[in-house]
């Protein structure tokens, strides 16, 4: 079976061609432009690539943007009065701090310190509480990206079975919720799998969807999959390439070489969720803006 690549890329493109115009629409109407502040702490390699990634999306569709940088061994008490800062700041609608953060730090902590109305990476309780209830709110960057890639291509969910692997708070869990939820994209059966599921491959093996968000490069085979399945890979691995300019390569947590011929539809790494986490966070600041107007 020939599948169809399900490109965020193309997808996220697309989204940010949306946005710009809005922009344009905003700043005609005198409304202010939408601003994006990120908070980076440490050098963590990856970590920065992602904000840098964010930045630049900003200035693409006509976001302004800030960067907070902070050291690596900043005291929690200085970074929540970072935030503090950020939340009483108005002219920035929306603000994400990037994570992981180091271990002195206590991330929970931190997420709840930022303003619901700023939450733009959806990941405050209020904004996952909002979701569970179907109210308007902030949803979680990346299964949003993902449901607005079944929506693009139009992908049937409805009475559909739908295997998340994987129960993170910012991945798996409110996947599940999305896709169980009474809408388009949703309606689905859905089955929450994790680290203490028995006979994964029997569960996998019976969805019609699956999201893959484990976070083990190359660990959903073609043995694990049904025939005709849309397949939706999360991960993301940096691993060392010395045969490429820069020094590495990136999987997924699905072994797409094997995995894609029996599917209808499946997600390339990169190329896939990546771009459409980055056009969600976009899509959420500039809805802060309209709220907030
Ligand atoms: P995580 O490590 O927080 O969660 C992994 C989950 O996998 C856990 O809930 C665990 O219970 C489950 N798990 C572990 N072993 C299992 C097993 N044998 N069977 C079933 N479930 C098992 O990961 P995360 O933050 O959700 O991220 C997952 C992956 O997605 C990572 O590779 C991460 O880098 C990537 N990611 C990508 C994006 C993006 O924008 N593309 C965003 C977030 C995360």
């Amino acid at each position: 079976m020939e599948p169809t690549i399900v490109s965020g890329k193309e997808v996220s493109n697309k989204i940010k061609e949306e946005i710009a115009i809005a922009v344009e629409k905003l700043k005609s109407k005198g409304v202010k432009t939408p601003h994006l502040a990120a908070v980076l702490v440490g050098e963590d390699g990856a970590s920065r690539t992602y904000v840098n990634a964010k930045v630049k999306a900003c200035e693409k569709v006509g976001f302004n943007s800030t960067l907070v940088k902070l050291e690596s061994d900043i005291s929690e008490a200085d970074l929540l009065a970072e935030i503090e800062k950020l939340n009483n700041n108005s002219d920035i609608d929306g603000f994400i701090v990037q994570l992981p953060l180091p271990n002195h730090i206590d991330e929970q902590k931190v997420t709840e310190a930022i303003a619901p109305e700023k939450d733009v990476d959806g990941f405050h309780p209020v904004s996952l509480g909002k979701m569970l209830l179907h109210l308007p709110s902030f949803l979680p960057a990346t299964p949003y990206g993902i449901t607005e890639m079944l929506r693009h291509y139009n992908i049937p969910t409805e009475g559909k079975h739908c295997v998340v692997i994987g129960r993170s708070h910012i991945v798996g869990s409110p996947m599940s919720v999305l896709m169980a939820r009474n809408s388009y994209p949703g309606n689905c059966t859905v089955t929450l799998t994790h680290s203490r599921t028995q006979n994964l491959a029997e569960i996998t093996k019976a969805a019609d969807i699956l999201i893959v968000a484990i976070g083990k490069p190359e660990f959903v085979t073609a043995d694990m999959v049904k025939e005709g399945a849309t397949v939706i890979d999360v991960g993301i691995h940096r691993i060392e390439d010395a045969s490429r300019k820069s020094g590495f390569k990136l999987l997924g947590d699905v072994k797409f070489d094997e995995v894609a011929s029996k599917c209808a539809f499946i997600s390339p790494v990169p190329g896939g969720v990546g771009p459409m986490t980055i056009a969600s966070l976009l899509k959420n600041t500039l809805l802060a803006v309209e709220l907030k107007n």
